[in-house]
């Protein structure tokens, strides 16, 4: 199989992104899943430290390399805003295809050292995502905009991306973790600015909310990967809510979690679709 670069690499030639979908519980992993069977869809399987620490890293892998056989799709698996060293190299050591180290809250001279430091770790074995403006906020559906994060500077991309040698940088552009009520929207033009810097893979985090056309208007202006989670973990809660209304005594986990792992499914292949990132990969030779 293709390793993740060659889709990556792919996307930013052809115009298209491919999604990272973050999961902690099995109905989600196999949505996810699912909807990219059905799609032909190349995709990121995302783990934060605690979605890993539930899940289990070991298991992700094999379920990763079980789905890859069975449905023969090109699967991959990133850790999300990791932060601990030891837990990053334990990541690569079980096998994870993409890391991305979350620095961004450190001073800059200090977010390079440790992402060299980690590009020695992972050195070939996966991609490296690093990080530069802060995304801020947090998963979830939440009523008051938080704090902004500081934007990517346009003048630090291309130096950063050279000394920390990763292969994909996460930029601030406007976008903020969690579902807001009024989201302030992108910067295209910082992100088109941000894009004549660099060939690193552009990575967009809280994809969540974004308006379709915006998440277009963002990978016409050089994105290759988009970060959903929000709007997963709300369909997941808001199944569970209706299953229990619906029905006070229902006990079987199966019976309440069909309908969430539908619609997690439904709303994967929507993000796919508006990714572009649908019949990218031809069977079975992808
Ligand atoms: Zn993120």
């Amino acid at each position: 199989m293709k390793p993740l670069k060659f889709y990556l690499k792919k996307a930013q030639k052809q115009g298209w992104a491919i999604g990272q979908f973050n999961f902690s519980t099995i109905e989600v992993f196999e949505a996810i899943m699912e909807a990219a069977k059905k799609s032909k869809s190349p995709v990121i399987l995302g783990t934060s430290e605690g979605e890993a620490n539930f899940f289990g890293m070991e298991q992700a892998i094999f379920l990763r390399d079980y789905y890859r056989k069975k449905f023969n799709i090109p699967v991959f698996l990133n850790l999300d805003h990791g932060s601990n060293l030891s837990y990053i190299k334990k990541a690569v050591e079980s096998g994870y295809d993409a890391i991305h180290f979350d620095g961004s809250k450190l001073p800059i001279k200090k977010n390079i050292e440790l992402l060299k430091k980690i590009r020695r770790i992972v050195n070939s074995k996966a991609i490296l995502e690093g990080e530069l403006g802060t995304i801020g906020g947090n998963s979830g559906l939440r009523k008051n905009l938080p704090k902004m994060g500081k934007l990517t500077e346009i003048s630090a991309v291309k130096d950063f991306v050279k000394q920390s040698k990763i292969d994909s940088l996460a930029v601030s552009v406007g976008t903020i973790h969690g579902i807001y009520p009024n989201e302030p929207g992108i910067d295209f033009e910082r992100l088109k600015k941000i894009r004549q810097k660099t060939n690193a893979f552009l990575v967009l985090h809280a994809g969540s909310g974004v308006a379709e056309n915006d998440i277009k208007k963002a990978i016409n202006s050089g994105i290759v990967k988009i970060n959903i989670n929000s709007e997963l973990r709300l369909i997941w809660r808001k199944g569970l809510e209706k299953a229990f209304k619906n029905n006070l005594e229902e006990f079987k986990p199966y019976s309440c979690l069909a309908d969430v792992k539908k619609n997690i499914e439904k709303k994967v292949e929507e993000k796919i679709k508006i990714f572009n990132s649908k019949n990218k990969f031809t069977l079975p030779n992808f």
